[in-house]
């Protein structure tokens, strides 16, 4: 599993909590459901300081669509950055077309898109900008050598932060209830949980 292998197929829900006024608490739930990962640049929480760098994004955008502004479906978890530059702009879901198929990243920290709809997301989002090569050429050489050298430190890395989020907070409403037992917290508990990803 390399540092910024895309997921392997589009992504299916597994949560589905509903009727939060508020959209922070959809947080937890995201985290869990897009595996601390920003959805477009692949960035993991564990990499950097968390507070701060994770943003709840609203897909379709508020200024838009602002009925859709706590609907669970359409919040994605990214980075600020990927926020920032996605901003109010209507794109391609990144959860369904950024996969392994259609996101090829090279040694160089290169990325490339196969598929219209991938290339129209690292266009517009700058993803495969020289600062972006760059930072993603040193972060594969840091897991590499990691994974080499320091096994845990390659799994502080690569595995998941502590602070799992339990997700048994009853939300008001919850259409995919059988998700809580597929979440990563519920996955420690029965020791499943991978030792990276
Ligand atoms: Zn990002």
């Amino acid at each position: 599993m390399g540092a910024f292998d895309y997921p392997a197929s589009p992504h299916q829900r597994r949560h589905g909590p509903q009727g939060y006024a508020s959209v922070l608490s959809y947080r937890p739930w995201l985290r869990d459901e897009f595996t601390f990962r920003c959805v477009y640049c692949l960035i993991r929480e564990q990499w950097g300081r968390v507070t701060g760098e994770f943003d709840v994004e609203h897909f379709r955008p508020q200024v838009s669509r602002p009925e859709l502004g706590v609907t669970y479906d359409n919040l994605l978890y990214a980075c600020h950055s990927c926020n920032l530059l996605k901003g109010a702009k209507e794109l391609p879901d990144p959860s369904q077309v950024l996969t392994v198929e259609t996101v090829r990243v090279n040694p160089d920290g290169s990325v490339e898109g196969r598929s219209p709809d991938a290339r129209r997301l690292i266009a517009v989002l700058g993803l495969d900008s020289n600062s972006y090569r760059r930072w993603r050429s040193v972060w594969m050489r840091n897991v590499e050598l990691a994974e080499e050298y320091d096994q845990e430190h390659f799994r502080r890395l690569m595995g998941f932060p502590d602070d799992l989020p339990s997700l048994d907070q009853s939300p008001p409403a919850n259409t995919r209830p059988e998700g809580v037992q597929q979440s990563w917290y519920a996955k420690r508990q029965r020791a499943e949980l991978p030792d990276s990803y």
